[in-house]
C-alpha cells in the first residue's frame, strides 16, 4: 500500500539519510557492532550533516521542526536497513531525552544545552531504570538532597542507552518524601565531569551490539540548581507524559526492522534451493511470507496513524501503548518466521537476519515493557484493580 504520511520534504530527508548510511555507515557497522559502541565521533558527524535532532529551534542551530515525521524517516529507514544501533542512539538521544531538554527549559539552560545536541557536540541519554526499579518508576531511589544551592545526587541507574556516548544524562531523581510519585521525583541534568559521576562497563547484550549500554553510579554528585528542569517534585508528570513518544519511537523502529528483516528474507528464499527448487516456493514459505507482508502492512498502516495523531499533538498515552505493543509483538512474529525461513543459516551470526532477530528482542522489553503497555491499555478501559 502507498503510505500517505509524508511530504517530499521527508522524502528528500529519507534519500541523503540513505545515502549517508550507505557511504557512511555500512562500511563500518560491523566494526562497531564487535567495539560495542559507535565511535563518537560518528555522533558528531551526523550532527555536522544535520541529522541530529531537527526539533531544536533553529535560533539554536537546529531545523526548528517538531514534525515527528522527520525522526520517523531518520529512525525506520536506520533500522530497516540493519543499522539498529545507530536507530537507536539517535531515538534515545532526540525523540526520548530531547523533549525534556526543549520543553522544561528556561532560556538560559537552552543556550546552555542545545546547540551542542544538534552538532553532536553534546550527546544525550535518559535515566530512570534503576537496579531496583524498572517497570516500577515511582520505586525510583536515586537521591537529591539540596544544599547551599545544589542537589547532592546519590545512587545508581542501570541499563541506560547511550550510557557511555553521552554527555548530558537526564536523570529521574527522588527530592521528595511525600510517598507519593506525583510529588516526589525530579527531572535533573548530570553532566560529563561532575565530580562523583561514574559509568560503569558497556554491558553485554543479546543484540543492539553497536550501541554501548551502560550503569552509572552517582557518589555525592554536586548538580546546580540550575540542572534542574522545570519545577522540583513534578518528575513523575513529565516521564509520563514524554513516555508517548518514546513508545511510538520504539514502534516506528520496530516496523522499520521487520520490514529490512522481511526483504532480506525475500531475496534470501528466492535464491536458495532445496530438493531442486528455490525454497521459496515451498507453498509453506509462500504462506508465510504473504502472512508476513499482510501483518507488516497492517502494522504500518496503524503505526503511521498514530505518527501522524502525533504530529496534530493528539496522541495519547494509551494510544502510543497500543502502538508499541503491537508493533513490536508484529516485529517478534516476523523477524522469527523469516529466520526459520533461513534454516541453519538463520542461526549463523555472519546472517543478517540473526541480528535482526537478536536486536528486535529488547523492543518488547525496553521503554516499559509490553505488560506494562497492556496495563496502560486495560486502564483506560475502566479495568483497574479494585480497592
Ligand atoms: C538494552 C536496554 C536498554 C535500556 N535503555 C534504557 C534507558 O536508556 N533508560 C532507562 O531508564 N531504562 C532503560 N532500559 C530499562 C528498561 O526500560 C527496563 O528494563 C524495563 O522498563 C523493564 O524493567 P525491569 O528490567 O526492571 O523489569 P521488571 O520491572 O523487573 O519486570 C520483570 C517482568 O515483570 C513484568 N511486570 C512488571 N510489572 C508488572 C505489572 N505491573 N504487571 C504485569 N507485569 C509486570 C514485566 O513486564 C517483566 O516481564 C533499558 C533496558 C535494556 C535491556
Amino acid at each position: 500500500m502507498q503510505r500517505t504520511l509524508f511530504t517530499p520534504e521527508h522524502d528528500s530527508l529519507r534519500e541523503s539519510w540513505s545515502s549517508f548510511l550507505d557511504r557512511e555507515v555500512a562500511p563500518f557497522y560491523d566494526e562497531w557492532d564487535r567495539a560495542r559502541r559507535i565511535p563518537r565521533e560518528v555522533l558528531r558527524r551526523i550532527g555536522e550533516l544535520g541529522f541530529l535532532a531537527p526539533a531544536v529551534p533553529e535560533r539554536f542551530g537546529g531545523a526548528g521542526t517538531d514534525d515527528f515525521r522527520f525522526n520517523t524517516v531518520l529512525d525506520e529507514t536506520a533500522a530497516q536497513r540493519g543499522f539498529t544501533g545507530v536507530a537507536m542512539a539517535l531515538s534515545v538521544h532526540h525523540d526520548v531525552a530531547l523533549p525534556y531538554l526543549l520543553d522544561l527549559t528556561t532560556e538560559e539552560q537552552k543556550e546552555r544545552w542545545l546547540p551542542g545536541l544538534v552538532t553532536g557536540e553534546r550527546f544525550a541519554a535518559i535515566a530512570m531504570s534503576e537496579p531496583g526499579a524498572g517497570s516500577d518508576v515511582a520505586g525510583i531511589t536515586t537521591r537529591a538532597r539540596k544544599r547551599n544551592g545544589s542537589y547532592i545526587v546519590n545512587g545508581a541507574k542501570t541499563f541506560i542507552s547511550n550510557g557511555l556516548n553521552s554527555d548530558l544524562v537526564v536523570t529521574a531523581v527522588r527530592t521528595g518524601d511525600t510517598g507519593r510519585a506525583s510529588a516526589d521525583l525530579s527531572i535533573l541534568v548530570i553532566e560529563e565531569g561532575m565530580k562523583g559521576f561514574s559509568r560503569g562497563r558497556n554491558l553485554e547484550k543479546l543484540g543492539t551490539h553497536a550501541q554501548d549500554t551502560a550503569e552509572l553510579f552517582f557518589d555525592e554528585v554536586e548538580v546546580p540548581e540550575e540542572n534542574l528542569l522545570g519545577e522540583e517534585g513534578r518528575g513523575f508528570a513529565y516521564l509520563m507524559h514524554n513516555l508517548a513518544q518514546e513508545r511510538l519511537a520504539i514502534a516506528v523502529t520496530a516496523v522499520g526492522g521487520a520490514r529490512g528483516a522481511l526483504e532480506r528474507t525475500l531475496e534470501y528464499v528466492k535464491d536458495r534451493k532445496a530438493f531442486g527448487r528455490p525454497v521459496g516456493t515451498f507453498q509453506n514459505s509462500r504462506f508465510k511470507l504473504a502472512a508476513c507482508h499482510g501483518e507488516l502492512q497492517v502494522t504500518q498502516a496503524h503505526v503511521d496513524a498514530a505518527v501522524a495523531a502525533h504530529v496534530e499533538g493528539k496522541l495519547s498515552a494509551e494510544d502510543a501503548a497500543v502502538a508499541k505493543w503491537w508493533a513490536t509483538e508484529a516485529q517478534g512474529r516476523i523477524v522469527d518466521a523469516c529466520l526459520q525461513l533461513h534454516g541453519g543459516y538463520g542461526y549463523m551470526l555472519e546472517y543478517p537476519i540473526s541480528r535482526s532477530f537478536a536486536d528486535a528482542r529488547i523492543n518488547r522489553i525496553y521503554g516499559g515493557s509490553n505488560e506494562i503497555m497492556l496495563e496502560i491499555v486495560g486502564r483506560s478501559l475502566g479495568l483497574g484493580e479494585p480497592r
